[in-house]
């Protein structure tokens, strides 16, 4: 830490991305839930095309992708806001609507702690019951800004909408954050609830199900109220946040619907495949709607597990904390000949470690 750090900054714990550079170097990756599918061959073209007008900035409307969302789900273009990642949408929701306190689950997505610390935002986390969020403990929030993931990450899980909407009417005075990076691998989207109420921010990224990751592009929707206070915060900050290729290649994304649609069957099967077979080597699987399986063994270690697959060169993710997590890894689905190989190798690390 150098002397110049401003003193409120000294205790930061950032997002840890260690594992994520190691995984890099030359081993399968199936610890950060990205898809294991090329971007659509159109995303790629329309990226490239792009290229040649990088001497000019970007457009930071991004208004071709605003009128092909607005017609794809249903919103009008003023209540679309796009960020750098969805982690940057979360960052401006944090910087901007927080002033009451934040509430989310204590097992989900990391980095809503993680902004919350680094804008002093008073949290407090609601324990899942036996893996699931349960509508009835979200009540007397106090106009807190409530966080929720679905389907939740990391176990996978998704509420329902009815659910989630007895969350919405319990709490009026609050903003209801939906995060929607999983939902299309079968969970049902809340996007129709911000027309029903002013209260809602839905969540949306390319990273996932549309093979973006790398091209950093969220986006959410919301009433025209809440999107313009998002755009203030956003053009103070980085008015021109999404770069020229990334706009370009997102349209390519979503003008190849049946492409993603492929993508994410293939995906479905994949994990229900696989699910079944690592229930059948005896480890728990809780139902995942998501590209990813939460998944202990019932007598082998979280940690020989994570690291057997290691020596193999596959790199999955692991939970230590809090301790009730201590046994549990995140597995993303990846192609079905990555999830053949993960499998075989399963197989020999729980014959090993049975004997
Ligand atoms: N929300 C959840 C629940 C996530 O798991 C992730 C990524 N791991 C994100 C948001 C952020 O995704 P991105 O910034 O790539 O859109």
């Amino acid at each position: 830490m150098s002397r110049f750090l401003h003193k409120k900054f000294k205790s930061l714990i950032p997002y840890d991305t260690s594992e994520e550079i190691e995984s890099m170097k030359g081993y399968v990756r199936l610890n950060t839930n990205e898809s294991p599918f090329e971007p659509s061959p159109k995303a790629r073209s329309y990226a490239f095309q792009a290229s040649q007008g990088l001497n000019f900035y970007s457009d930071p409307e991004c208004s071709l992708l605003a009128e092909k969302i607005s017609s794809m789900f249903g919103v009008k273009q003023s209540e679309i806001v796009f960020g750098n990642g969805s982690d940057e949408i979360l960052n401006f929701i944090f910087a901007a609507f927080c002033e009451n306190g934040a509430a989310f689950p204590d097992i989900t997505y990391s980095f809503y702690k993680i902004l919350a610390d680094y804008y002093g935002v008073d949290y407090v986390t609601i324990p899942l019951r036996d893996f699931r969020i349960s509508p009835e403990d979200y009540n007397e929030l106090n106009e807190r800004t409530i966080f929720i993931a679905n389907p939740n990450a990391p176990t996978g899980i998704a509420l329902t909408l009815r659910e989630l909407e007895k969350i919405i009417t319990s709490n009026r005075d609050s903003l209801i954050v939906i995060d929607e990076a999983y939902v299309d691998f079968g969970a049902e989207s809340a996007v129709k609830f911000v027309r029903k109420y002013d209260n809602v921010i839905v969540i949306r990224t390319f990273s996932k199900s549309r093979s973006l990751a790398g091209a950093r592009l969220g986006w959410c929707m919301t009433s025209e109220n809440i999107a313009r206070d998002m755009k203030t915060i956003k053009n103070t900050l980085t008015p021109y946040n999404i770069n020229a290729m990334t706009q370009a290649a997102a349209l390519g994304a979503l003008e190849d619907e049946e492409y993603t649609q492929k993508n994410i069957a293939l995906i479905r099967m994949t994990r229900d495949n696989t699910k079944t077979r690592l229930r059948e080597m005896g480890f728990e699987v809780l139902d995942s709607s998501t590209n990813f399986l939460f998944a202990r063994h019932k007598t082998i270690s979280g940690e020989k597990i994570f690291n057997g697959l290691k020596k193999y060169k596959i790199i999955i993710r692991r939970f230590s904390n809090p301790p009730e997590l201590a046994d549990f890894n995140r597995i993303t689905i990846g192609s079905t000949e990555q999830m053949q190989i993960l499998l075989e190798i399963m197989k020999g690390i729980v014959k090993n470690e049975t004997k």
